[in-house]
């Protein structure tokens, strides 16, 4: 026995006599009684769901243009959760969303048109406080039935804690842990990427080696030697743009790679600099040690177009430097070797 649910419409007719009486239809609903309990129940179990992964569930109909944020948006971004006019004003995108993530976020949005059904795609996008966070966008196109055209959900994931730890870790990776210059491995992927992205912008490959750093480690003991390397690098650091190439490749061997030389002058200023600040004596409480390093330099392109070109002719070049005076730089002649 299953309880049922049914429509009762009628009215009340008043004969000439004066009775009353009832004429009524019934129509049994149970059908339409159990989808719309169904129906309650999934907008609250999407609700619930939104709720408990602090993911951001939207809806987007392109009849009315029109975005609709559930649950959790007002926590995180501005602007109201309800917003019409979303692919006609374009203006608000660029306020929303970081410079150099427009174009994924235009893939987003075109989603329906470009025939793609389903996109996953990583973006910036700024918060209430102004600050940009990783977000992952995870959209699907639906063509509904009725007059209500194509629409898109989706949802909008914070995947900004997730994202930075994964660049630290990548970036730990890079790096020599002791001074925090760039590994050998990596020195070389930063310098060939910049020979292929620019192919014809003068560059300079600067190879260096500490000048009797032994002697230090000798006199002084290992712990004293790493702190040497490490004031070197942060020395080299201070005195070079965040983008020149800055990487340890052997025990006390470095190499320098300044990218974008406009001239001749502007080298040998940065060989010089290189040169100065690696005489710069470490000065710590306990002791002062005078400080030196040889310096071979070749140019880019002139002398090679791949790291391994580059980093032979400086080398050479490092060579001749040892086997004089030490404490200065010389750039490759151009001689075949
Ligand atoms: P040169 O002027 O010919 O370069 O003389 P040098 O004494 O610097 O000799 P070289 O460059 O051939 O040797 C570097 C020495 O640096 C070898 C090793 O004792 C020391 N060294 C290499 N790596 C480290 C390190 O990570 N920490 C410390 N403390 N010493 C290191
Ligand atoms: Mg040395």
């Amino acid at each position: 026995l299953k309880e049922k649910w049914f429509l009762l419409t009628g009215n009340i007719i008043r004969k000439r006599n004066g009775r009353e009486s009832v004429s009524a239809v019934m129509v049994d609903v149970t059908k339409d009684h159990e989808m719309n309990e169904h129906l309650s129940m999934e907008k609250e179990r999407y609700k619930v769901v939104s709720e408990l992964s602090n993911d951001i569930i939207f809806s987007y109909s392109y009849r009315t243009d029109t975005i609709e944020f559930g649950e959790g948006f007002d926590m995180l971004f501005t602007g109201d959760s309800v917003r019409s006019g979303f692919l006609s004003d374009k203006s608000w995108r660029e306020k929303a969303v970081h410079r150099e993530d427009l174009e994924t976020f235009g893939a987003i949005c075109s989603i329906a048109e470009s025939g793609r059904e389903e996109v996953d795609e990583q973006v910036r996008l700024k918060t209430r406080d102004g600050k940009y966070i990783w977000c992952r966008i995870i959209a699907k196109a639906i063509k509904s039935r009725g007059d209500r055209g194509t629409e898109v959900i989706g949802k909008i994931m914070n995947i900004d804690r997730h994202k930075r730890e994964l660049s630290e870790l990548e970036s730990k990776a890079m790096r020599d842990p002791m001074t925090g210059a760039l590994n050998k491995e990596s020195t070389r992927v930063f310098i060939e990427n910049y020979i292929e992205r620019y192919p014809d912008m003068p560059g300079m490959f600067l190879i260096l080696d500490i000048d009797k750093f032994k002697n230090v480690h000798d006199t002084y003991g290992h712990l004293m030697g790493d702190k040497v390397l490490i004031r070197a690098v942060n020395e080299m650091r201070k005195a070079f743009r965040a983008d020149d190439i800055i990487g340890r490749i052997g025990g006390d061997e470095f190499v320098v790679f300044i990218g974008n030389i406009r001239s001749n002058d502007i080298m040998i200023k940065q060989a010089k600099k290189l040169h100065e600040v690696l005489r710069t004596p470490a000065v710590f409480e306990e002791v002062t040690i005078p400080m030196s390093a040889s310096i071979g330099i070749a140019l880019f392109p002139e002398h090679g177009r791949s790291y391994e070109d580059l980093l032979a002719c400086a080398d050479r070049a490092l060579y001749e430097v040892k086997g004089t005076t030490r404490d200065a730089f010389i750039v490759y002649d151009g001689r075949p070797m």
